[in-house]
This record gives C-alpha cells, sequence and structure tokens, in this order.
C-alpha cells in the first residue's frame, strides 16, 4: 500500500465514536502520582465486580461518552427517556450506589478512592452528584417489569440506595488472569480495523456458548462487510449461563475449523450482563459502534431472560431513534434455525417448510444432552464445539 492509499484506509475505516470522540479516562504518569499520594486521605468506596466492569467501558472508552457514573440529570433522563441530558441516545444506567452511611463521607466536587475487594486503588472520582433513585422506576422502565425474579432487577434491588456521579480517573484496573490476549481497547479494534483495510465491520454481541444459529447470523454479515469482530461478552453473568473461559475456548476451536482468520477478529466486552432485552440491545451497539463497528448483529430475543421480552422487541426500539442518532446500522435477523427440507439453516424469510422440517432445540434440552456426554445434532452445534462443552462440564 502507499502511504495515500494506507491514509485513506485509517481514515475510512472507522465511524465516529458516539458522541464523537473516544474517551479515554487513564490517569498520565503526573496525574497518577498525585492521586497516589492522595488516595490515601480520601474517602474510600469498595467496588464489586460489575462496578469494576463499567469503570473499565469507560476508561477505554467503550462506553464513550461518559466520563464516569452517571450524574442526576443523566440519570434521569437516561431512565424516562432513553436519552443522556444533551440528547444523546443512552439507554441503560451506569450507576455507582452507596449506602446512606458513606455518602455523608462524601462532599460534592470532592474526590473518592475507588478500591478493589483486593484493596488496590483502582480509581477516583470526583463526586458531582449525591441523589436518591427509585429502584422501582428504574425497573419498570429499564428492565420492563419489577419482578424480582428478572436477574437485572434482582440485581438493582440488592444495590443500596444512593448514586452518585461524576467523573473517573482510572490508575490500575485488575489484570484479567482468564484470556488476557482477547481484551483489546476500542482504540486497539480500531487500529486493527484500520490495517487490515476494513471499512464496514459487524460486531456480535453473545453471553452463550457459540451455536449453528449464531454462526450462520455472523457468516450472512460477513457476506456483506469486510470484517467480523466476534465480541462475547465475558463480565458477570448470572449463575446458570456458561462461564467465559469455557465459551472462548468454544470460539478458539470453531475459528481455527470453520472462519477466514484475515476477516475475522476475535476479542472480548469486558461488560457485565444486566438482561435488558431492547435496552440492552441498544446499549450493546453503541459499545460496539465506539470499538469501531459500523453494523451490528441483533436477532431474536437478544439479551433477553425467561419470557420478558417479545421475541422481537430489542429490534424495533431501534425505530425510537433516528440512523444518524445510532449512527452504527442494526443487521436484524428472524429467529434461524436448521431445516432438514432445505438442508441448510434458514429462517422463516428464507424457508418455506413447516414447523417439523426445524431442528430446534432448548437450551435446557442442550444442557441436559451435554451432561449426559452425548454430542447434539451437528445441525444444531458443531461437534469441535460440543466436545468442548462436555469436557468442561465433565469438569465442572
Ligand atoms: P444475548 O443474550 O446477549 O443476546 P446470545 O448468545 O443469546 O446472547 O445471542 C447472541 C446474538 O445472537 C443475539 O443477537 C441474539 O438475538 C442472536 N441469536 C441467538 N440465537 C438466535 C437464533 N436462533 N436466531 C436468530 N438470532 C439468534
Amino acid at each position: 500500500m502507499t502511504a495515500v492509499h494506507e491514509a485513506t484506509a485509517a481514515a475510512t475505516t472507522t465511524i465516529a465514536p458516539h458522541g464523537g470522540t473516544l474517551v479515554n479516562r487513564f490517569a498520565d504518569e503526573t496525574e497518577a502520582a498525585r492521586l497516589k499520594s492522595r488516595a490515601a486521605s480520601l474517602p474510600v468506596i469498595e467496588l464489586d465486580a460489575r462496578q469494576i466492569s463499567d469503570i473499565e467501558l469507560i476508561a477505554t472508552g467503550a462506553a464513550s461518552p461518559l466520563q464516569g457514573f452517571l450524574t442526576r440529570s443523566d440519570y434521569t433522563s437516561v431512565v424516562h427517556d432513553l436519552r443522556l441530558a444533551n440528547g444523546l441516545p443512552w439507554s441503560i444506567p451506569i450507576t455507582l450506589a452507596v449506602s446512606e452511611e458513606k455518602s455523608k463521607e462524601l462532599k460534592l466536587d470532592g474526590e473518592v478512592a475507588l478500591v478493589s475487594p483486593a484493596g488496590t486503588l483502582v480509581a477516583v472520582l470526583t463526586v458531582r452528584d449525591i441523589f436518591t433513585y427509585d429502584r422501582e422506576v428504574e425497573a419498570a422502565n429499564v428492565y420492563g417489569t419489577t419482578e424480582q425474579a428478572h436477574p437485572g432487577v434482582a440485581a438493582l434491588y440488592s444495590q443500596p440506595n444512593i448514586l452518585i456521579g461524576g467523573e473517573i480517573t482510572v490508575l490500575d484496573l485488575p489484570k484479567h488472569d482468564d484470556f488476557p490476549e482477547y481484551y483489546l481497547s476500542p482504540a486497539q479494534t480500531r487500529a486493527i480495523f484500520a490495517e487490515r483495510g476494513w471499512r464496514t465491520v459487524v460486531g456480535f454481541q453473545t453471553r452463550n456458548p457459540v451455536h449453528r444459529a449464531h454462526e450462520y447470523l455472523q457468516k450472512v454479515a460477513l457476506e456483506m462487510v469486510d470484517g467480523l469482530l466476534l465480541h462475547p461478552l465475558v463480565g458477570q453473568t448470572k449463575g446458570d449461563d456458561i462461564p467465559a473461559d469455557v465459551r472462548m475456548r468454544c470460539y478458539r476451536v470453531l475459528l481455527d475449523n470453520y472462519y477466514p482468520l484475515d476477516r475475522t477478529l476475535l476479542a472480548v466486552n469486558p461488560a457485565a450482563m444486566r438482561y435488558a432485552g431492547p435496552r440492552e440491545a441498544i446499549f450493546h451497539a453503541l459499545i460496539r459502534k465506539n470499538y469501531g463497528c459500523t453494523h451490528f448483529i441483533v436477532g431474536r430475543d437478544h439479551a433477553g431472560v425467561g419470557n420478558y421480552y417479545g421475541t422481537y422487541d430489542a429490534q424495533q426500539i431501534f425505530n425510537r431513534f433516528t440512523a444518524e442518532e445510532i449512527g452504527i446500522v442494526p443487521l436484524k435477523f428472524e429467529h434461524t434455525f436448521w431445516c432438514s427440507k432445505c438442508g441448510s439453516m434458514a429462517s422463516t424469510k428464507s424457508c418455506p417448510h413447516g414447523a417439523e422440517d426445524r431442528i430446534i432445540l432448548s437450551g435446557t434440552k442442550v444442557r441436559e444432552m451435554l451432561r449426559a456426554g452425548e454430542i447434539p445434532p451437528v445441525e444444531f452445534t458443531r461437534p469441535e464445539v460440543a466436545s468442548v462443552l462436555i469436557e468442561a462440564m465433565k469438569n465442572g
């Protein structure tokens, strides 16, 4: 490539981050030294796993334009109108909840040290707002239910009842022991896309082991764009979801055998799962836009749990915004399945046959088979993937 071509590729590969600028909330050396020396005299908040994930998203710019935890005006606007106070679409409240007792130690415009459960200093937050909130209103608006049985609602109800908002400066994120090489920041994925000359990139979100329907969606999309960012979510998930390290092993065997490696990038999304269905689909899309994706796959019941959301609610919610506001293009897929008559993956959009010809297995059924050491039908999952899962279940 000539220098001119390289410059053009770099300019055209990347979509602008949400809000226009890729946020970077890591302290530079001088700032880090200043904050470390002050930290001992600051009030301390101990973070949980989800808050640490949120801090990673904010610090690396994955949650651009957020500079920290939501202040009151942004929080209210996000909960009620799916927008930040400045009007920019934003669907999930990224909040920091503290007890009333702790809130009394805090002063407006003062600083607070955010520490990991191991006691290391992760970040310093400048307190811009200390406010109460109504968990039921947040649950009803964000999750569409106030039922405690919903895992996102249960997490929300277990939070203390004061929120603090303000920008953060990050010193040191806890190290990732598992698959550290897959934690690429938005700046890194954007650089890789540019280097590979990918002008259009589709992002794929998942929290489940990869199966044939996933592969089908990814490959149909790959027929239309230059590159695929496989971006499994590896932050906190509910207890009965398959652990991230097992899911990553599944991806490795699949990639090695069935994917064009020059058009595929596997990296991880450090976010915690909220199970907020449609609202989370918007959040997932905006995050992937920040990682540099131009397109994003939204299939059936995206980020859903139980029967809380309609099959295509997570697609319809995009209609509440203009295409320009969201920026990244949602690629909406019908429920797909293996059709025995077609002899291929299909959906009712592309296949005329009846339900009796479809191979659709419930997650529960598949888990039962795997636990019994049985390989599910190849039309449902690749045998290489099934072997990884069977092995993991034996050892787990
Ligand atoms: P999540 O809960 O984050 O949506 P999943 O792993 O369940 O994670 O799904 C990943 C993506 O694949 C989502 O966009 C989902 O809608 C889509 N998807 C999963 N299975 C199917 C299917 N059989 N047909 C169409 N889309 C699907």
